[in-house]
């Protein structure tokens, strides 16, 4: 009978004298451990903008847009519709694209308050002949270091890899494209044309 109530005693005093679970946040500073699953971090040297992580996030609380005028895409993610599930991070396919930080606090005063959102910007191959989106130009580096040297066997992997040794201009858009135009940076409806429609048309 008196048994429990003497465990709570003990239990009363070994919290009287321990050190507090609460902490004192916003008060003081509180880092949590470094195991804790916060806001996610782009790291803009290891991402290439493939948009994987937009794909796989369960919220969709990354965005991507693809300005074709300035050719960047922008990956933006919401924190406010992030739940900080962590599957981005796992399924991003250089594995250090975007890592969770242990930063967790989302205080702000307004909804569109800037440290609510996430950004990182990628440089965009645009198709030399009708403008489309082809990837990240990042992403096609890291296609061509995959692939090694069969790499070269494919006009947009070797333009690419040239790109990095020499600064030649891009061609201008043409209404048709003919098989002259194989060693061209173009997507992939349009090398099908180059390729395929040209042989038989
Ligand atoms: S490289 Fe990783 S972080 Fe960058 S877009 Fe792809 S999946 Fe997302
Ligand atoms: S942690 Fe989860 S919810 Fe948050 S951005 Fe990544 S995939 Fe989406």
């Amino acid at each position: 009978m008196f048994l429990p109530k003497l465990r709570e005693v003990k239990e009363a005093l070994g919290s009287l004298f321990s050190a507090p679970y609460t902490t004192k946040f916003p008060a003081i500073p509180f880092e949590a451990h470094k195991a804790f699953r916060g806001k996610p971090r782009y790291n803009e040297n290891y991402c290439v903008g493939c948009g994987t992580c937009a794909q796989v996030c369960p919220t969709r609380a990354i965005d991507i847009n693809d300005d074709k005028k300035t050719k960047i895409r922008t990956l933006t993610v919401n924190y406010l519709k992030c739940m900080n599930c962590g599957q981005c991070e796992e399924k991003c396919i250089t594995e250090k694209g975007i890592v969770l930080s242990n930063e967790h606090s989302l205080a702000v005063m307004q909804k569109d308050d800037p440290a609510l959102f996430e950004k990182v910007d990628k440089s965009l191959a645009i198709c030399e002949s009708c403008g489309d989106v082809i990837a990240c130009r990042d992403h096609l580096v890291w296609i061509k270091d995959k692939l090694g040297a069969k790499a070269y066997s494919h006009p947009n992997l070797l333009l690419e890899t040239q790109r990095h040794f020499t600064d030649f201009e891009e061609s201008k858009t043409k209404s048709i494209i003919r098989r002259e135009d194989q060693i061209k940076l173009v997507c992939p409806r349009c090398r099908h044309k180059i390729v395929v429609a040209d042989e038989f048309y």
